[in-house]
Parts: structure tokens; sequence; C-alpha cells
């Protein structure tokens, strides 16, 4: 049996692929999503376990030391993001259609590790969109945001890196997009 194929979503900070991810699991519960675990603080509203797991450094040295993560990165130069490597395996063998959102660098970490994944990048519409983006989100400060724009200015040059490329006009239309390629199966992205 051929196993489900792993999506990956990856694109510019602040393009929205929390959002597209959030849009995915309300809308197709029969995808499973990862929960990464991050060294970052809980922004208001966010839930252990849920929407990340939140763990301190010492844990997540631990999980490095212990292979426990698929992939990991520093992102905007602050805190650490991973993916428990575990629960993938297991969706996967359940068959089950299953994605990571993630950024560059992890991706670029997967595609070496599981290079029949399928790549996704999610584009905004525009640059000025992207910043309209960011600055209306209003979660990070100036220099914050000013090094996340950065990062996504580097982060845009990499479309084609990736499989395929999602623009991310409406959330909705870009979650049914997403989903709609995970299910045509492995086959079909091998052109
Ligand atoms: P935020 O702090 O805004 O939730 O996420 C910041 C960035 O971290 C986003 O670009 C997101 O895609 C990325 N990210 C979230 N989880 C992971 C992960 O497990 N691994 C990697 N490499 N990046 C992640």
């Amino acid at each position: 049996m051929t196993p489900t194929r792993l999506v990956v979503l990856a694109g510019p900070t602040a393009v929205g692929k929390g959002t597209v991810a959030a849009a995915v699991r309300e809308r197709h519960p029969d995808v499973w999503i990862s929960v990464s675990a991050t060294t970052r603080a809980p922004r208001p509203g966010e839930i252990d376990g849920v929407h990340y797991h939140f763990v301190d450094d010492a844990t997540f040295d631990r999980l490095v030391a212990d292979d426990e993560l698929l992939e990991w990165a520093v992102v905007h130069q602050r805190a650490r993001y991973g993916t428990p490597r575990g629960p993938v395996d297991v969706s996967l063998a359940a068959g089950r259609p299953s994605m990571l959102e993630i950024d560059l660098q992890g991706a670029r970490q997967v595609r070496r590790t599981m290079p029949d994944a399928v790549f996704v990048f999610l584009k905004p519409p525009s640059w000025d969109e992207l910043v309209r983006r960011l600055v209306g989100r209003g979660t990070e400060d100036d220099e914050e945001r000013a090094r996340r724009l950065d990062t996504a200015r580097d982060e845009l040059a990499a479309e084609s890196e990736f499989d395929v490329t999602i623009v991310n006009h409406e959330v909705h239309a870009a979650a049914d997009e997403l989903v709609a390629l995970m299910m045509l199966g492995p086959e079909r992205h091998d052109a």
C-alpha cells in the first residue's frame, strides 16, 4: 500500500499559513495537522497542545538530543520551533491526509529526509498585501516587524524550490485548494 503523502505548507511570514491551516482544521477534520513544539511564549488565546506545545529551552534541547523532531529551526532569530516526529509517523501510517505548517528552513530539512512529501508554497497576492497583513495583525512591535519583513523578502525568493504554489487571495479558497491537493493522492504530483 502506498502511504499517504505528507503535505508541507510553507511561505513567507504573515502570508497567512496559520490562518489557512486553521481553516483546513475547521472545514476538513479528516486532515491531520501537526502541532509544533516551540520555545516562544503563548499569545493571548493560544492553547498549549492545540496551537503549539509550549516548552522551555531545556525541554526543547531534550527533544533535539533524543532525535524526537523531524525538523526544527530558529525562526525570526528568536524562538525555536520543531515538528514532533512520532505523531507524523502515526498519522501517515494510519493513512490520514497529513500536513505540516512550518517555515522555509524546516521545509528544506523535510525535503532532505522525506523527499516524497508535497511541498506547497503559500504566496501573498502582492508584497504590499503582505506588509498590510503583518501590520494589521498587530502582534509584533516595530523592531520585530522589521525583522520579519526582512525574513519574508528572502522567503519569497524561495518559491521555485516548491512543487506547488497557492496564492492566498482568500483563506477558505486557499484551504480548499490545499485539501484538494492532498486528496489527489501521491501519483499526481510526480510530473
Ligand atoms: P508564529 O510564532 O507566528 O506562530 O510562527 C512563526 C513561524 O514559525 C511561522 O512561519 C511558522 O510557519 C513557523 N513554524 C511553526 N511551527 C514550526 C515548526 O514546527 N518548524 C518550523 N521550522 N517552523 C515552524
